[in-house]
């Protein structure tokens, strides 16, 4: 089973990593779900379909404090609400990668959908582990985030993605589970110790938390499973996923509504996809 690390603003996908190219674009064509290829021809990333799998192996104790956290742990991460700093939402180049949960969270705070935000140049689809996603796109000129205010500031601090939230933490995934790491190099600010839990900012934890590892777990089970598919089958479920769980509106008033109707999704979505041998 392979180790992974996502970390924001960092190389990702350090230790016993698997580290993937898969860029596509659908051709136009009957796909066998209610998903609209023309919208697929604007937004992803590559005319070509290529899948390139890497293993590799990097120490952890080069970039972090060698302990793993859980959310109970005191962890030496707070930074004083960054005061003077946004070192970290510039030039995260495409690591601040947005699970469901973050694209529900930005598209209801600035009144728009997962279609208009991609639209807009603030997001972009890029290739994760051989699965489209999408992620936070660095602006060409500023290359910086462009949520970013001229005062160095998050305008959706309250809606920020989860990768933002833990910073400088990453997450840890091994054994169908995940802890959190400490990276040690990324941050400049003097830190004072804090609870994990806390650090992370988040609502309905226990609801949070699992739906992390789930949907982690899920992308990796279907990453695996794309492995030994044709690449028409892999463009349709491609075009699945992103409409199921980021371009269907998900129609409810919180996060509670959101937590709910994504087990939903999912429970769905697995019962129509390719699963991991
Ligand atoms: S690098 Fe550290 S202090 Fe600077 S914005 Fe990021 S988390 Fe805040
Ligand atoms: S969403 Fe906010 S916290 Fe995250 S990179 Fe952009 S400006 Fe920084």
């Amino acid at each position: 089973m392979a180790n992974r690390v996502h970390a924001p603003g960092m190389p990702q996908r350090h230790g016993i990593i698997i580290i993937s190219c898969y860029n596509s674009v659908f051709p136009e064509g009957n796909y066998g779900f209610s998903a609209n290829p023309l919208w697929a021809k604007t937004f992803l990333p590559h005319p070509d379909i290529e899948r390139q799998y890497m293993k590799r192996n990097v120490d952890l104790n080069e970039i972090t404090d060698g302990r793993f956290y859980t959310v109970n742990d005191m962890v030496r991460a707070d930074c004083q609400d960054c005061v003077g700093c946004s070192k970290c939402c510039h030039e995260m180049v495409d690591t601040i990668i947005l699970d469901p949960l973050d694209i529900f969270r930005l598209t209801k705070t600035l009144n728009t959908n997962f279609d208009a935000l991609l639209a807009s140049g603030k997001t972009e689809l890029n290739v994760v582990d051989g699965i489209v996603l999408p992620n936070l796109k660095l602006q060409e000129d500023t290359k910086r985030c462009a949520f970013l205010n001229d005062a160095g500031r998050c305008t959706v601090h309250s809606a920020r993605p989860g990768f933002c939230r833990m910073f400088p933490l990453g997450r840890y995934y091994a054994d169908r589970s995940f802890s959190y790491i400490l990276q040690t190099k990324e941050c400049p600010k003097a830190r004072t110790k804090i609870k994990v839990a806390r650090w992370l900012d988040t609502g309905l934890l226990p609801q949070n938390q699992k739906f992390v590892g789930e949907w982690h777990y899920f992308l990796e089970d279907l990453a695996t499973a794309l492995t030994d598919t044709d690449n028409e089958t892999a463009h349709r479920v491609q075009l699945y996923l992103l409409h199921a769980f980021y371009r269907t509106e998900y129609r409810v008033p919180d996060e509670a509504g959101f937590y709910k109707e994504f087990d939903t999704r999912l429970a769905k979505a697995k019962t129509l996809l390719p699963s991991a041998p």
